[in-house]
């Protein structure tokens, strides 16, 4: 099947006289025949759903087809994307490790890296996305246990080099974790290019809709937990499984199912089955969603690059901008929806012309179906110093124009009325 028809068909395979929609399974647990066979489930020796924390049939379909999606071996559903970074960082992790990470990742993720995780005895080297392969290297330590970045920032919209940064990861022994969210694996599949285990906020494109906030992890089943002795947590006995390894259990998938029986039950953020049932309508539609987000941003980047109000315009889909190479190599069906661009006057000017907009919606939110703004000086970044905000791409009158699937001309008018205003 072509990505287009995995969106539709992965996941859920109706039998003969089953519902054709996708069946919300609402119930916490599930019944068995034998004690034994509950026995068995709790040895991880038998397949089968024991209690929805862990696991539940629609959230599993969904997971299915996420990872169908992205080339993986299995996926994992979480409460929210920032769960979904946490889950994967900590799998990984202990006390007393370290980890590298591009400084123009999503706010929140900074937060969850440099402060929540530093209070955990975990630690975060920030680099640039721009990295050389020498400097990426430079940034790794004997206890350093994996790289992060995100494909396209958000929402500085660098593109991250997947090639450059998993060559580096792998020649250290460690993975390669890529939050592929912006551009979904419509328009980019991190695991091609040597990515080992990819992330999303499903809160964004994948749901689309502005109505359920989720995460997941997916992992490509590709890198080799046993070539050196860093992933004790995979490679070593876990007692709280009767001393089962992961790695001789599940093989390929010991990443992702540790993630699940050890984390996520341990944890308790997983979705609730009609969450679930809610982003399986959003990935349905999302091939041809993210079609219609790259023509309407594309227009929109060019609109906003014409105007004599405006100082900069970023968007990797136009040709003059410093990422347009590595966009074609790594989302040549383009650059995803969003756009940042800075209006001449600083963030005065840029708070004005958002509050004159009269159809884009002012919202603390991006990737929905109906074009929105943002100032993330004032809201998604407002906690970070203003050193942090420079390292993350972002400047005080940046605006994040997140670009809905409207009439591009309705669009067009109404940021040209607003431009008018200031
Ligand atoms: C929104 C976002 C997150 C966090 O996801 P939530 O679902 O809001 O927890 C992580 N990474 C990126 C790139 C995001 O845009």
């Amino acid at each position: 099947m072509r990505i287009e028809t995995k969106c539709l068909h992965e996941g859920y395979h109706p039998g003969n006289g089953e519902p054709r929609a996708m069946p919300i399974y609402q119930s916490t647990t599930y019944t068995y025949d034998s004690t034994e066979h509950i026995g068995q489930l709790f040895d991880l020796t038998a397949p089968g759903h024991m209690y929805s924390r862990i696991s539940n049939p629609t959230v599993a379909m969904v997971e299915e087809k996420i990872s169908a999606l992205e080339g993986g071996v299995g996926a994992l559903c979480t409460t929210a994307g920032q769960a979904a970074s946490l889950i994967a960082v900590i799998n990984l992790c202990s006390a007393g490790d370290h980890f590298v990470a591009a400084s123009t990742i999503y706010g929140g993720t900074i937060n969850l890296f440099a402060v929540t995780l530093k209070r955990l005895g975990i630690e975060c080297t920030f680099i640039s996305p721009e990295s050389t392969e020498e400097e990426i290297r430079a940034a790794i330590r004997p206890n350093t246990k994996l790289i992060f970045g995100e494909s396209l920032a958000n929402p500085a919209l660098t593109v991250l080099d997947i090639e450059r940064f998993a060559k580096a990861a792998h020649g250290a022994g460690v993975p390669l974790v890529v939050d592929n969210t912006f551009p979904t694996p419509i328009l980019c599949r991190p695991i091609e290019f040597g990515a080992d285990i990819v992330i999303h906020s499903t809160t964004k494109y994948m749901d689309g809709h502005a109505v359920q906030v989720g995460g997941v992890i997916v992992d490509s089943g590709n890198f080799d937990w046993t070539q050196n002795d860093k992933f004790p947590g995979l490679t070593t006995p876990d007692e709280s499984y009767h001393g089962l390894t992961y790695t001789e259990s599940f093989g390929r998938a010991a990443f992702i199912t540790k993630a699940r029986v050890q984390l996520i039950r341990d944890l308790g953020c997983y979705p609730a089955a009609m969450t679930a049932f809610l982003l399986n309508l959003g990935l349905e539609t999302l091939a041809v969603r993210m079609e219609k987000h790259v023509e309407n941003a594309l227009a929109m980047a060019e609109f906003l690059a014409a105007s004599d109000k405006v100082e900069s315009v970023n968007y990797p889909g136009l040709p003059g901008d410093p990422y347009h190479g590595l966009m074609k190599k790594y989302m040549p069906k383009g650059a995803s929806g969003v756009i940042s661009f800075t209006v001449k006057g600083g963030r005065e000017k840029a708070v004005q012309f958002m509050d004159s907009l009269e159809l884009a919606s002012n919202v603390v939110h991006v990737a929905d179906i109906r074009t929105c703004v943002l100032h993330p000086a004032s809201a998604t970044h407002r906690q970070l110093t203003d050193e942090q905000l420079v390292a993350a791409g972002i400047g005080p009158g940046m605006i994040r124009l997140s670009v809905g699937l409207e009439n591009i001309e309705d669009i067009k008018e109404d940021v040209e009325r607003a431009l008018a205003r200031i």
